[in-house]
């Protein structure tokens, strides 16, 4: 049975709406979460599990990609369950002169936002990653980067919440806001009517959606990114690895329709290894193309040899929820009081869960939050916001 009222209402369970579920429930707040289908049917469930720093804009970004980090030592107890974190350190790899010199500024940049990360040159980079090949030139190296499972960490703070006291819908899609004098009052599903004193947009690349449901633009559009996923192989992966155009594609998207994508890789404790994956502007189409899959496996051939003898078993495409200047849409909306914003986290939510729950919990509970929110404004994309 669907009740009338909640303390609070989330919608989306994906990542963020589990774990802004999850530490209201800890607050003592019993939320409503609705999701239309099945908890991490959407980019949660779609993607590769790297809680990488080296990937984050140096400054607020990678500040806010830092507190989340810290985060994930612990969760899993925390939580109750495995979620298959590890920290085997990471490693962008550069293949280039160009990107060496364009990674040097990239990497003072990230060490005066508080990262630990140095340069390394190709042997000392294949000394620590056997595997790497000599296209390898040079790579950047970080000891936190880290890696977790997306399925499991959104289930195990799901089933946390729910322990504490919040409810959690599936198949029940919210078609409508309430709004009342310029205030959310709550949701509507099919014919239902649920109060609650605030409603969280967790959609992810369905928020602008919601957004006009409640008469908001919000600009996140879905980015699609297609992965391969090779058979189970004895460890052969000692880091989670990215490429140093990967870093590239993710702040100038002209370079990926230039044929300068990158990749990603990570080997889960499965010992399956998800190779991602494209960036591409494609409406909400999660298929797969063979173009796509093609440009990923001819990228990461040369670079790791022995790949090309592993068996590839599946592939998938999943849609990251984008922003035009890269950061999440999270906090307060000027315009629509009750309403809450935590959404448009792109190729990083997986990432930055564990922070965005936290600040977006005690936002509801307290009104304040210990990381400044005010840049994560949605009014920054107002005509005449600086
Ligand atoms: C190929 C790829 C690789 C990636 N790799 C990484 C990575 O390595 N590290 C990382 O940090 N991030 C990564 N990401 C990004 C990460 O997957 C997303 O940022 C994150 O999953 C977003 O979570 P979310 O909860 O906001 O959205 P979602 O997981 O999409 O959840 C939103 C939920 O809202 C539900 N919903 C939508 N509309 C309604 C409605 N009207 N009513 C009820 N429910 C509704 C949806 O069904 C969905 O379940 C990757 C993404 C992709 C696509």
């Amino acid at each position: 049975m669907v009740p009338k009222t909640a303390d609070a209402v989330i919608i989306g369970a994906g990542v963020i709406g589990a774990s802004i579920a999850y530490h209201l429930a800890r607050h003592g707040i019993r939320p409503l979460v609705f999701e239309k289908s099945d908890p991490a049917a959407g980019s949660s469930g779609a993607c590769d599990g790297l809680v990488f720093l080296q990937s984050k804009k140096p400054g607020l970004h990678l500040k806010l990609a830092l507190e989340s980090r810290r985060r994930f030592d612990g969760l899993a107890d925390q939580l109750g369950s495995s979620i298959e974190f590890r920290n085997p350190g990471g490693m962008c790899l550069i293949e280039s002169e160009a990107e060496i010199s364009a990674m040097q500024l990239f990497v003072a940049e990230q060490r005066k936002s508080g990262l630990d990360v140095e340069l390394i040159d190709g042997d000392e980079a294949r000394r620590r990653e056997p595997c790497l090949s000599a296209k390898v030139i040079a790579a950047t190296y970080s000891p936190l980067d880290s890696q977790v499972n997306p399925y499991a960490l959104t289930f195990a703070l799901l089933r946390a919440a729910k322990s504490a006291g919040a409810r959690i819908l599936s198949g029940v899609e919210v078609n409508g806001i309430e709004v009342v004098s310029g205030k959310a009052t709550g949701v509507f599903t099919g014919n239902r009517r649920i109060s609650a004193p605030v409603v969280v947009n967790a959609t992810g690349a369905l928020a602008a959606e919601i957004g006009r449901m409640a008469g908001l633009e919000i600009p996140i559009t879905p980015r699609r990114g297609q992965i391969i996923v090779t058979a189970a192989v004895p460890p052969l992966l000692r880091h989670c690895l990215i490429s140093a155009r990967y870093v590239a594609v993710k702040f100038k998207p002209e370079l990926a329709a230039s044929g300068g994508m990158g990749f990603s890789l990570e080997q889960a404790d499965s010992g399956n290894i998800l190779i991602g994956s494209t960036r591409e502007f494609v409406g909400f189409d999660r298929r797969t193309t063979f173009d796509g899959i093609r440009t990923i496996a001819s990228r990461i051939a040369p670079v790791i040899p022995a790949l090309k003898r592993v068996p590839v078993i599946r592939t998938f495409g999943g849609l990251r929820p984008y922003t035009p200047d890269g950061l999440p849409i999270l906090g307060k909306v000027a315009e629509l009081e009750g309403f809450i914003m935590a959404a448009g986290h792109e190729g990083d939510g997986i990432a930055l869960s564990a922070i965005t729950g936290e600040l977006i919990a005690d936002l509801i509970t307290t009104g304040r939050t210990q990381f400044p929110l005010e840049a994560f404004r949605l009014e920054r994309f107002r005509a005449g916001a600086a």
